[in-house]
């Protein structure tokens, strides 16, 4: 609105751009958002988008772009964009797009990119990539705009497949030779389209709902485990009148913790153990049986246990074990003829089922809040973690981001979330390096306040971006749990060239300054009870801000709850060296 660039377009012709209508495409299918970082070719597009009314936040790194557009998928169920520039600046972006999509979030990102005949005869172009083929395998689908025609084709594309189905990323090229085109601007007005329905409901068959409630109601022990799919599906109403209906117990994947609050009575978290290995027949309801799930087999399960699984990938059914019971459609429509079936064929979950479910959470929730209440300093993550708890419990709409090993494990077992879509973490992949991204996102597309709880080795990918949360003025408090390391920080070099060891960083680095570079408010604790000032504090103000959590080094234990996929070297001085086992492995529900 500023700048004569933003927003002229060639009037004299009756002309539009490439820029101009892709941002006209983009809101007309509801598109608000776009994160990124500008340059050759693409500076221009977004300032005229800006210009024409999206919001445009700019981020440090493309990864951070692409993982903050994600969690508003996530959040809003709406693709944002995310903005790269050509080649590196693309490539960058890439983990967070496959990231996406391995986790089901819709997103659209788009990359320009340099002259496609100079790229595409290797003449040695300034930055020049084969981008839309180079993204195939990292996303569900891949454009190029060639042409500016082409534009409303290209967003609506992106829309349907972002959305339907397993949600997850689409990638959009914009070289710039289509950078540079324009066309009549009556005729581009008559081509603009908004995609008809992108996520359309997608019901299952009834027989397959009849066969499942059949099973349910035979069964002695049935348990519900719900995943994030049904937060993408934002089926909380239904799930809470199945669970009301028929009494039947819940386990909450991570990313589904709040759908059902966590206190709610029928809720295993606490007895995910006894749940697991108890139940005969188990409901998934967009979880995928993956290895957080062991893959359905194993100590962790009865070995006779039935799957119902509802799933709206078919590709996805009898991934690793056999399914009893598929039910392949959207988890919206399929628990609403899952509740109206009950008519037909009630079923309940019987008394003595749920209170050996009950007695066994209380048995566990006493143990826990025994460790989470020590009080010992320094600290190690459960006392941290405890004291935030205290925190968020007053605070029960703030959402929560979450990264780290420890951290992730300790504050997802810790922490209860009490409401839908409230909690966004490493996810599918356990991937570290997205939630400050994720808190970016969060707080632009829902104006919540959002609480970033990290360790001090996953805080370090993405740290930067503390920056944007203060450029931007975001509700954003930032904890980091500091043990100098990763896992932990008092790991000793194995040779003697002084070093430190490969898992050690900085533990009296005073991450809180950070904040203050930029203008946020930095605090350093050191006990339970300044952390919980502190964070309370932060949360309350409502302004970007940095809780800097000291713990102790020797805090923490490498791999956290999946030690198992970190093999011990056979000899050698790691040999002996045991990793020990998680004395409450009760609350380890991924
Ligand atoms: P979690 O990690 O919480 O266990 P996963 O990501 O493994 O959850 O599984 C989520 C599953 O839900 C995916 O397989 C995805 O295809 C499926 N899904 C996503 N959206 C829907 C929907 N609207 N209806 C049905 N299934 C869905
Ligand atoms: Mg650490």
């Amino acid at each position: 609105m500023t700048d004569e660039t933003t927003t002229t377009q060639p009037q004299e012709q009756n002309l539009t751009d490439s820029p101009h209508y892709l941002a006209q495409a983009l809101m007309a299918n509801g598109i608000k958002n776009m994160y990124g970082v500008v340059g050759i070719p693409v500076t221009d597009f977004a300032r005229i988008a800006q210009g024409m009314g999206m919001r445009f936040i700019g981020m440090r790194h493309e990864e951070d772009a692409v993982n903050a557009a994600a969690a508003e998928g996530f959040l809003t169920g709406k693709p944002a964009v995310a903005l790269t520039v050509s080649a590196p600046g693309f490539l960058n972006g890439l983990a967070a797009m496959l990231e996406a999509t391995t986790n089901g979030f819709p997103v659209i990102m788009i990359g320009g990119s340099s002259t496609r005949h100079v790229v595409d005869m290797h003449e040695g172009e300034y930055e020049g990539l084969d981008q839309m083929n180079y993204a195939k395998a990292f996303c569900k689908e891949s454009f190029r705009i060639d042409k500016i025609e082409d534009i409303p084709l290209a967003v609506a594309r992106a829309m349907h497949i972002a959305c339907s189905g397993r949600p997850g990323a689409v990638y959009i090229d914009f070289p710039d030779d289509a950078v540079a085109q324009t066309m009549d601007k009556d005729e581009a007005a008559a081509k603009l389209w908004t995609a008809n329905q992108p996520n359309p409901a997608m019901p299952p068959a009834q027989a397959s709902i009849d066969e499942a409630l059949k099973l349910l109601s035979e069964a002695k022990n049935p348990l519900m485990v719900v995943g994030k799919g049904a937060a993408l599906a934002q089926a909380e109403d239904e799930l809470k009148e199945f669970v009301s209906k028929t009494d039947i117990p819940f386990q909450p994947m991570s990313m589904a913790k709040g759908l059902i609050p966590d206190d709610d009575p029928h809720c295993t978290a606490s007895a995910r153990g006894l749940a697991l290995r108890t139940a005969d027949v188990v409901l998934l309801v967009g979880a995928r049986l993956n290895w957080m799930l062991n893959f359905g087999e194993g100590k962790e399960w009865n070995p006779n246990v039935k799957f119902i699984q509802i799933e709206i990938d078919p590709n996805e059914i009898e991934n690793a074990r056999p399914i009893a019971c598929p039910v392949v459609g959207d988890i919206k429509s399929a628990m609403t003829m899952l509740n109206a079936g009950l008519e037909k064929t009630p079923f309940k979950a019987s008394a003595e089922w749920l209170s050996a479910i009950q007695a066994d959470s209380k048995q566990n929730d006493e143990k826990f809040a025994a460790r989470i209440n020590s009080g010992k300093v320094p600290m190690g993550h459960y006392d941290a973690l405890g004291a935030i708890k205290k925190v968020y419990d007053q605070h029960k709409d703030v959402i929560i981001t979450n990264e780290g090993a420890n951290t992730l494990d300790d504050c997802r077992n810790i922490i209860d979330i009490y409401q839908p879509r409230h909690r966004l973490d490493c996810g599918t992949w356990g991937v570290m390096g997205c939630a400050v991204g994720y808190s970016i996102g969060a707080a632009v597309s829902t104006g919540k306040q959002v609480l970033y709880i990290g360790g001090d080795s996953g805080f370090g990918f993405d740290g930067m971006e503390v920056e944007v949360a203060c450029r931007y003025n975001l509700p954003i408090t930032f904890v980091v749990l500091n043990n100098g390391g990763i896992y932990r920080g008092d790991f000793e070099n194995l040779g003697n060239d002084g070093d430190p060891s490969p898992l050690t960083l900085t533990y009296d680095a005073h991450y809180e300054k950070m904040i203050e570079a930029f203008g946020g408010k930095g605090y350093y604790a050191t006990t339970p009870d300044e952390v919980e000032q502190m964070v309370g504090e932060a949360v309350a103000s409502g302004k970007p801000s940095f809780v800097h959590v000291q713990l102790a080094d020797y805090a923490g234990k490498e791999s956290g709850h999946i030690s198992n996929l970190n093999p011990k070297p056979v000899v050698g001085p790691l040999a002996t060296s045991e990793v020990t086992a998680d004395p409450y492995i009760e609350g380890a529900h991924m």
